[in-house]
Protein backbone atom coordinates (compact mmCIF):
# COMPACT_ATOMS: atom_id res chain seq x y z
CA UNK A 1 0.00 0.00 0.00
CA UNK A 2 1.16 3.07 -1.20
CA UNK A 3 1.93 6.03 1.46
CA UNK A 4 -0.85 8.84 0.72
CA UNK A 5 -0.25 12.95 1.57
CA UNK A 6 -3.09 14.27 3.77
CA UNK A 7 -4.73 15.52 0.14
CA UNK A 8 -5.01 12.42 -2.07
CA UNK A 9 -5.88 10.49 1.55
CA UNK A 10 -8.50 7.63 -0.44
CA UNK A 11 -10.84 7.29 1.69
CA UNK A 12 -13.32 5.25 -0.63
CA UNK A 13 -10.14 2.85 -1.08
CA UNK A 14 -9.14 2.03 2.92
CA UNK A 15 -12.58 1.82 3.47
CA UNK A 16 -12.89 -1.30 1.07
CA UNK A 17 -9.83 -3.47 2.97
CA UNK A 18 -12.20 -3.35 5.88
CA UNK A 19 -14.44 -5.95 4.71
CA UNK A 20 -17.08 -5.28 7.53
CA UNK A 21 -17.67 -1.93 6.43
CA UNK A 22 -20.00 -3.58 3.26
CA UNK A 23 -22.16 -5.31 5.92
CA UNK A 24 -25.66 -4.13 6.62
CA UNK A 25 -27.37 -3.96 9.65
CA UNK A 26 -30.91 -3.92 10.36
CA UNK A 27 -31.18 -3.81 6.38
CA UNK A 28 -28.90 -0.19 6.35
CA UNK A 29 -25.65 0.21 5.86
CA UNK A 30 -23.38 -0.44 9.01
CA UNK A 31 -22.20 3.02 10.44
CA UNK A 32 -19.36 2.39 12.83
CA UNK A 33 -18.52 4.92 15.36
CA UNK A 34 -17.24 2.59 18.69
CA UNK A 35 -13.94 2.43 17.08
CA UNK A 36 -12.99 3.57 20.86
CA UNK A 37 -14.75 0.36 21.91
CA UNK A 38 -12.82 -2.01 19.39
CA UNK A 39 -11.63 -0.79 15.98
CA UNK A 40 -12.57 -2.58 12.83
CA UNK A 41 -9.78 -4.85 11.23
CA UNK A 42 -8.59 -4.47 7.70
CA UNK A 43 -7.93 -7.71 5.52
CA UNK A 44 -4.13 -7.12 5.75
CA UNK A 45 -4.31 -8.09 9.55
CA UNK A 46 -7.28 -10.78 9.03
CA UNK A 47 -5.04 -12.38 6.25
CA UNK A 48 -1.55 -12.21 8.12
CA UNK A 49 -3.63 -13.90 11.14
CA UNK A 50 -5.17 -16.69 8.69
CA UNK A 51 -1.65 -17.21 7.18
CA UNK A 52 -0.37 -17.99 10.64
CA UNK A 53 -2.82 -20.65 11.65
CA UNK A 54 -2.54 -21.87 8.05
CA UNK A 55 1.39 -21.91 7.30
CA UNK A 56 3.08 -21.00 10.40
CA UNK A 57 1.29 -22.72 13.75
CA UNK A 58 4.22 -23.51 16.16
CA UNK A 59 5.45 -22.39 19.36
CA UNK A 60 7.84 -20.25 19.80
CA UNK A 61 10.84 -20.10 21.61
CA UNK A 62 11.42 -23.71 22.07
CA UNK A 63 11.60 -25.41 19.00
CA UNK A 64 14.70 -26.12 16.98
CA UNK A 65 12.50 -27.34 14.00
CA UNK A 66 11.84 -25.09 10.82
CA UNK A 67 8.61 -23.85 11.87
CA UNK A 68 9.40 -22.76 15.47
CA UNK A 69 12.60 -21.12 14.19
CA UNK A 70 10.22 -19.09 11.67
CA UNK A 71 7.68 -18.45 13.91
CA UNK A 72 9.96 -17.30 16.77
CA UNK A 73 11.82 -15.06 13.80
CA UNK A 74 8.49 -13.05 12.88
CA UNK A 75 7.14 -12.65 16.48
CA UNK A 76 10.72 -10.92 17.16
CA UNK A 77 10.14 -8.84 14.00
CA UNK A 78 6.66 -8.18 15.44
CA UNK A 79 8.11 -6.98 18.30
CA UNK A 80 10.83 -4.44 16.49
CA UNK A 81 8.04 -3.14 14.74
CA UNK A 82 6.31 -2.23 18.20
CA UNK A 83 9.18 -0.63 19.36
CA UNK A 84 9.73 1.60 16.17
CA UNK A 85 6.39 2.41 16.47
CA UNK A 86 6.38 4.59 19.38
CA UNK A 87 10.58 4.99 19.44
CA UNK A 88 11.39 2.54 21.94
CA UNK A 89 15.14 2.50 22.73
CA UNK A 90 15.04 -1.15 23.14
CA UNK A 91 13.65 -4.58 21.54
CA UNK A 92 13.54 -5.98 25.14
CA UNK A 93 11.51 -2.57 26.50
CA UNK A 94 8.55 -4.13 24.41
CA UNK A 95 6.46 -6.70 27.07
CA UNK A 96 3.98 -8.79 25.05
CA UNK A 97 0.36 -8.74 27.36
CA UNK A 98 -3.04 -9.41 26.28
CA UNK A 99 -4.04 -5.49 26.45
CA UNK A 100 -4.03 -2.35 28.13
CA UNK A 101 -5.76 -3.80 31.39
CA UNK A 102 -2.97 -6.63 31.72
CA UNK A 103 -0.49 -4.22 31.17
CA UNK A 104 -1.92 -1.86 33.93
CA UNK A 105 -2.04 -4.45 36.33
CA UNK A 106 1.83 -5.89 35.61
CA UNK A 107 3.18 -2.70 37.04
CA UNK A 108 0.85 -2.10 40.00
CA UNK A 109 1.61 -5.57 41.22
CA UNK A 110 5.40 -5.45 39.69
CA UNK A 111 6.52 -1.71 40.42
CA UNK A 112 4.31 -1.71 43.51
CA UNK A 113 5.51 -4.92 45.69
CA UNK A 114 9.36 -3.38 44.85
CA UNK A 115 8.69 0.21 45.46
CA UNK A 116 5.14 1.05 47.26
CA UNK A 117 4.75 1.08 51.19
CA UNK A 118 2.75 2.57 53.52
CA UNK A 119 2.47 6.46 53.45
CA UNK A 120 3.47 6.74 49.92
CA UNK A 121 1.35 8.69 47.54
CA UNK A 122 -0.05 7.54 43.94
CA UNK A 123 -1.66 9.68 41.41
CA UNK A 124 -4.09 9.47 39.01
CA UNK A 125 -6.57 12.27 37.03
CA UNK A 126 -10.11 12.12 37.44
CA UNK A 127 -10.46 11.11 33.54
CA UNK A 128 -9.07 7.64 33.77
CA UNK A 129 -10.88 4.78 32.89
CA UNK A 130 -11.62 2.32 35.23
CA UNK A 131 -8.46 0.00 34.02
CA UNK A 132 -6.12 2.55 35.19
CA UNK A 133 -8.19 3.36 38.51
CA UNK A 134 -8.95 0.38 40.45
CA UNK A 135 -5.55 -1.59 39.81
CA UNK A 136 -3.84 1.50 42.09
CA UNK A 137 -6.78 1.78 43.91
CA UNK A 138 -6.11 -2.39 45.18
CA UNK A 139 -2.58 -1.80 45.34
CA UNK A 140 -2.82 1.07 48.02
CA UNK A 141 -5.37 -0.72 50.24
CA UNK A 142 -2.88 -3.10 49.90
CA UNK A 143 -0.09 -1.22 50.93
CA UNK A 144 -1.87 1.68 53.01
CA UNK A 145 -0.53 3.87 50.48
CA UNK A 146 -2.80 7.12 49.38
CA UNK A 147 -4.26 7.71 45.96
CA UNK A 148 -4.74 11.43 45.44
CA UNK A 149 -6.80 12.32 41.97
CA UNK A 150 -6.18 15.12 39.97
CA UNK A 151 -9.03 17.30 38.59
CA UNK A 152 -10.77 18.04 35.90
CA UNK A 153 -12.23 21.22 34.20
CA UNK A 154 -15.55 21.60 33.17
CA UNK A 155 -14.12 21.46 29.53
CA UNK A 156 -12.20 18.86 30.30
CA UNK A 157 -8.98 19.18 30.62
CA UNK A 158 -6.63 18.16 33.57
CA UNK A 159 -5.72 21.11 35.89
CA UNK A 160 -2.17 21.09 36.15
CA UNK A 161 -1.48 23.72 38.80
CA UNK A 162 -3.83 21.49 40.99
CA UNK A 163 -1.81 18.30 40.00
CA UNK A 164 1.54 20.44 41.47
CA UNK A 165 0.28 21.02 44.75
CA UNK A 166 -0.45 17.15 44.55
CA UNK A 167 3.13 16.16 44.07
CA UNK A 168 5.85 15.96 46.80
CA UNK A 169 8.01 13.52 48.21
CA UNK A 170 6.01 11.04 48.79
CA UNK A 171 4.81 10.25 45.01
CA UNK A 172 6.22 7.69 43.74
CA UNK A 173 3.98 6.86 40.74
CA UNK A 174 1.71 8.96 38.71
CA UNK A 175 -0.89 6.96 36.48
CA UNK A 176 -2.60 9.27 33.59
CA UNK A 177 -4.35 8.79 30.24
CA UNK A 178 -2.91 10.32 26.56
CA UNK A 179 -6.17 10.45 25.59
CA UNK A 180 -9.75 10.45 27.38
CA UNK A 181 -11.75 7.37 26.21
CA UNK A 182 -14.92 9.59 27.14
CA UNK A 183 -13.98 13.13 26.56
CA UNK A 184 -11.27 12.91 23.95
CA UNK A 185 -9.34 15.40 25.47
CA UNK A 186 -5.22 14.63 24.73
CA UNK A 187 -3.25 15.37 27.57
CA UNK A 188 -0.06 17.19 28.08
CA UNK A 189 1.64 14.35 28.77
CA UNK A 190 5.40 15.61 28.37
CA UNK A 191 4.78 18.11 30.63
CA UNK A 192 2.91 15.61 33.33
CA UNK A 193 5.78 13.87 33.36
CA UNK A 194 8.34 15.81 33.44
CA UNK A 195 6.38 17.34 36.34
CA UNK A 196 6.83 14.06 37.87
CA UNK A 197 9.96 13.56 37.50
CA UNK A 198 10.82 16.35 39.40
CA UNK A 199 10.06 14.31 42.33
CA UNK A 200 11.42 11.57 40.97
CA UNK A 201 8.27 9.93 40.81
CA UNK A 202 7.29 7.00 37.94
CA UNK A 203 4.76 7.79 35.25
CA UNK A 204 2.65 5.23 33.45
CA UNK A 205 0.65 6.91 30.77
CA UNK A 206 -2.33 4.60 29.28
CA UNK A 207 -2.34 4.64 25.58
CA UNK A 208 -5.06 2.77 24.93
CA UNK A 209 -7.19 5.84 22.78
CA UNK A 210 -3.90 7.54 21.61
CA UNK A 211 -1.83 4.72 19.69
CA UNK A 212 -4.36 4.67 16.56
CA UNK A 213 -4.65 8.35 16.60
CA UNK A 214 -0.99 10.10 17.08
CA UNK A 215 2.26 9.78 16.88
CA UNK A 216 4.20 8.63 19.92
CA UNK A 217 7.53 8.88 21.02
CA UNK A 218 8.24 7.37 24.49
CA UNK A 219 11.50 8.95 24.47
CA UNK A 220 10.52 12.44 23.77
CA UNK A 221 7.70 12.11 26.31
CA UNK A 222 10.29 10.19 28.64
CA UNK A 223 7.30 8.07 29.70
CA UNK A 224 8.86 5.18 32.27
CA UNK A 225 5.43 3.03 31.37
CA UNK A 226 3.03 2.94 28.48
CA UNK A 227 0.55 0.92 27.67
CA UNK A 228 -1.90 0.31 24.48
CA UNK A 229 -3.94 -2.68 23.39
CA UNK A 230 -3.83 -4.49 19.82
CA UNK A 231 -7.58 -4.29 18.93
CA UNK A 232 -8.02 -0.48 19.45
CA UNK A 233 -5.26 0.06 16.80
CA UNK A 234 -6.47 -2.02 14.18
CA UNK A 235 -5.33 -5.10 15.30
CA UNK A 236 -6.59 -8.36 17.49
CA UNK A 237 -7.92 -8.33 20.80
CA UNK A 238 -5.73 -10.25 23.21
CA UNK A 239 -2.78 -9.00 22.36
CA UNK A 240 -1.59 -5.32 24.03
CA UNK A 241 1.90 -3.58 24.88
CA UNK A 242 4.12 -3.10 28.26
CA UNK A 243 6.35 -0.39 27.36
CA UNK A 244 8.91 0.01 30.01
CA UNK A 245 12.57 1.83 30.73
CA UNK A 246 15.33 -0.84 30.68
CA UNK A 247 16.05 0.46 34.79
CA UNK A 248 12.30 -0.19 35.99
CA UNK A 249 11.84 -3.53 34.33
CA UNK A 250 15.39 -4.86 35.13
CA UNK A 251 14.27 -4.08 38.74
CA UNK A 252 11.21 -4.99 38.72
CA UNK A 253 10.46 -8.94 40.36
CA UNK A 254 8.22 -11.31 37.93
CA UNK A 255 4.77 -11.14 37.46
CA UNK A 256 2.94 -13.99 36.59
CA UNK A 257 5.61 -16.72 36.27
CA UNK A 258 5.84 -19.82 34.37
CA UNK A 259 6.87 -21.57 31.33
CA UNK A 260 9.34 -19.05 29.51
CA UNK A 261 10.05 -16.63 32.10
CA UNK A 262 13.03 -18.47 33.49
CA UNK A 263 17.01 -19.57 33.09
CA UNK A 264 17.01 -22.04 35.50
CA UNK A 265 14.44 -24.10 37.96
CA UNK A 266 15.18 -26.17 40.69
CA UNK A 267 13.68 -26.72 43.90
CA UNK A 268 16.11 -24.65 46.08
CA UNK A 269 16.60 -21.73 43.40
CA UNK A 270 14.88 -20.50 40.19
CA UNK A 271 16.99 -17.92 38.05
CA UNK A 272 14.53 -15.85 35.86
CA UNK A 273 14.74 -15.04 32.54
CA UNK A 274 16.22 -11.78 30.73
CA UNK A 275 13.62 -8.85 29.21
CA UNK A 276 11.64 -9.37 27.82
CA UNK A 277 10.83 -12.96 28.64
CA UNK A 278 10.49 -12.69 32.31
CA UNK A 279 7.31 -10.79 32.25
CA UNK A 280 5.64 -12.89 29.19
CA UNK A 281 4.60 -16.20 31.06
CA UNK A 282 3.37 -19.20 29.16
CA UNK A 283 2.93 -19.55 25.63
CA UNK A 284 1.54 -15.44 24.37
CA UNK A 285 -0.92 -15.12 21.91
CA UNK A 286 1.36 -15.78 18.88
CA UNK A 287 -1.28 -14.54 16.61
CA UNK A 288 -1.89 -11.38 18.16
CA UNK A 289 1.69 -10.00 18.11
CA UNK A 290 1.80 -10.91 14.33
CA UNK A 291 -1.82 -9.54 14.12
CA UNK A 292 -0.64 -6.31 15.83
CA UNK A 293 2.62 -5.79 13.71
CA UNK A 294 0.47 -6.20 10.54
CA UNK A 295 -1.71 -3.46 12.26
CA UNK A 296 1.24 -1.15 12.68
CA UNK A 297 2.35 -1.76 9.25
CA UNK A 298 -0.69 -1.09 7.95
CA UNK A 299 -1.60 2.24 10.54
CA UNK A 300 2.22 2.83 8.42
CA UNK A 301 1.77 2.88 5.06
CA UNK A 302 -1.39 5.48 5.74
CA UNK A 303 0.82 7.48 7.71
CA UNK A 304 -0.38 8.01 11.23
CA UNK A 305 -0.38 12.02 10.60
CA UNK A 306 -2.67 11.30 7.21
CA UNK A 307 -5.05 9.42 9.87
CA UNK A 308 -4.72 12.06 12.61
CA UNK A 309 -5.87 14.88 9.84
CA UNK A 310 -8.32 13.34 8.21
CA UNK A 311 -9.93 11.96 11.71
CA UNK A 312 -10.10 15.31 12.77
CA UNK A 313 -11.70 16.99 10.14
CA UNK A 314 -14.53 14.56 11.06
CA UNK A 315 -14.21 15.64 14.48
CA UNK A 316 -14.57 19.17 13.67
CA UNK A 317 -17.95 18.60 10.75
CA UNK A 318 -19.43 16.30 13.79
CA UNK A 319 -19.27 18.78 16.45
CA UNK A 320 -20.04 21.43 14.50
CA UNK A 321 -23.61 19.27 12.94
CA UNK A 322 -23.45 17.65 16.35
CA UNK A 323 -23.80 21.26 18.18
CA UNK A 324 -26.96 21.97 15.75
CA UNK A 325 -29.50 19.99 17.62
CA UNK A 326 -31.83 21.39 20.38
CA UNK A 327 -30.68 20.28 23.57
CA UNK A 328 -27.67 18.49 23.02
CA UNK A 329 -24.78 19.17 25.02
CA UNK A 330 -20.99 18.11 24.12
CA UNK A 331 -19.36 16.74 27.19
CA UNK A 332 -15.49 17.07 27.20
CA UNK A 333 -14.87 20.42 25.25
CA UNK A 334 -10.72 20.41 25.47
CA UNK A 335 -8.63 22.67 22.34
CA UNK A 336 -6.86 19.54 22.00
CA UNK A 337 -9.34 16.25 21.44
CA UNK A 338 -8.94 13.28 19.43
CA UNK A 339 -11.75 11.67 17.41
CA UNK A 340 -14.34 11.00 20.60
CA UNK A 341 -17.68 12.93 21.11
CA UNK A 342 -19.70 12.15 23.82
CA UNK A 343 -22.87 14.15 24.37
CA UNK A 344 -26.70 14.11 25.75
CA UNK A 345 -29.19 15.82 24.53
CA UNK A 346 -31.74 16.93 27.18
CA UNK A 347 -32.80 14.04 29.45
CA UNK A 348 -33.25 11.62 27.28
CA UNK A 349 -31.17 8.45 28.45
CA UNK A 350 -27.96 7.53 26.63
CA UNK A 351 -29.32 4.22 26.12
CA UNK A 352 -32.32 4.97 24.31
CA UNK A 353 -30.71 7.13 21.86
CA UNK A 354 -28.61 4.02 20.97
CA UNK A 355 -31.01 1.79 20.75
CA UNK A 356 -32.74 3.78 18.36
CA UNK A 357 -29.69 4.73 16.30
CA UNK A 358 -28.73 1.04 15.75
CA UNK A 359 -32.29 0.41 13.58
CA UNK A 360 -30.54 2.98 11.30
CA UNK A 361 -27.33 0.69 11.53
CA UNK A 362 -25.56 3.18 13.84
CA UNK A 363 -23.33 1.81 16.57
CA UNK A 364 -22.12 4.20 18.62
CA UNK A 365 -21.48 3.50 22.77
CA UNK A 366 -23.89 4.31 25.08
CA UNK A 367 -23.16 4.15 29.22
CA UNK A 368 -20.77 5.60 31.41
CA UNK A 369 -17.68 4.21 29.17
CA UNK A 370 -15.62 2.68 32.40
CA UNK A 371 -15.13 6.39 33.91
CA UNK A 372 -17.74 6.39 36.51
CA UNK A 373 -16.29 9.21 38.40
CA UNK A 374 -16.40 11.30 35.74
CA UNK A 375 -19.48 10.53 35.13
CA UNK A 376 -20.48 11.61 38.86
CA UNK A 377 -18.07 14.47 37.94
CA UNK A 378 -20.61 16.18 35.10
CA UNK A 379 -23.73 14.70 36.61
CA UNK A 380 -24.71 12.84 34.22
CA UNK A 381 -25.64 9.07 34.46
CA UNK A 382 -23.72 8.21 31.11
CA UNK A 383 -23.65 9.38 27.41
CA UNK A 384 -23.75 8.48 23.76
CA UNK A 385 -20.33 8.34 22.26
CA UNK A 386 -19.14 8.80 18.64
CA UNK A 387 -15.85 7.30 18.37
CA UNK A 388 -13.90 7.89 14.92
CA UNK A 389 -11.35 5.92 12.77
CA UNK A 390 -9.87 6.43 9.34
CA UNK A 391 -12.59 4.77 8.18
CA UNK A 392 -15.55 7.21 8.95
CA UNK A 393 -16.59 9.90 6.54
CA UNK A 394 -18.46 13.24 6.58
CA UNK A 395 -21.43 11.34 4.84
CA UNK A 396 -21.93 9.00 7.92
CA UNK A 397 -21.67 12.03 9.48
CA UNK A 398 -24.97 13.29 8.09
CA UNK A 399 -26.32 9.79 8.28
CA UNK A 400 -25.96 10.15 12.26
CA UNK A 401 -27.50 13.73 12.62
CA UNK A 402 -30.53 12.53 10.20
CA UNK A 403 -30.85 9.50 12.23
CA UNK A 404 -30.24 11.11 16.05
CA UNK A 405 -33.27 13.84 14.98
CA UNK A 406 -35.52 10.94 14.36
CA UNK A 407 -34.49 9.03 17.69
CA UNK A 408 -34.79 12.44 19.48
CA UNK A 409 -38.23 13.02 17.86
CA UNK A 410 -39.71 9.83 19.14
CA UNK A 411 -38.28 9.85 22.33
CA UNK A 412 -39.93 13.54 23.13
N1 LIG B 1 -7.74 2.67 29.01
C1 LIG B 1 -8.51 3.37 28.17
C2 LIG B 1 -8.32 4.85 28.05
C3 LIG B 1 -9.48 2.71 27.41
O1 LIG B 1 -10.26 3.40 26.59
C4 LIG B 1 -9.63 1.31 27.56
C5 LIG B 1 -10.69 0.60 26.83
O2 LIG B 1 -11.68 1.15 26.42
C6 LIG B 1 -8.78 0.64 28.44
C7 LIG B 1 -7.84 1.34 29.14
C8 LIG B 1 -8.85 -0.84 28.60
O3 LIG B 1 -8.43 -1.49 27.42
P1 LIG B 1 -8.52 -3.06 27.27
O4 LIG B 1 -9.93 -3.45 27.59
O5 LIG B 1 -8.16 -3.32 25.85
O6 LIG B 1 -7.56 -3.65 28.23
Amino acid sequence: MEVLSKENIDIEKIRAQFPILQKSINGKPLVYFDSGATSQKPIQVIDAINAYYKNQNSNIHRGVHTLSSEITVAYENARTTIQKYINAKRAHEIIFTSGTTDSINLVAHSFGKKYITAGDEIIISAMEHHSNILPWQLLCEEKNAVLKIIPVSESGELLLDEYKKLLNAKTKLVAATHVSNTLGTINPVKKIIEMAHQFNAAVLIDGAQAIPHTKVDVQNIDADFYCFSGHKAYGPTGVGILYGKEKWLNEMPPYKVGGGTIKTVSFSKTVYADLPLKFEAGTPHIAGGIGLAAAINYINAIGIENINSHEHEILTYATERLLSINGLKIIGNAKNKAGVISFVVNDLHPLDIGTILDKYGIAVRTGHHCTQPLMEHYCVPGTVRVSLAVYNTKEEIDSLIEALNKAIKMLQ
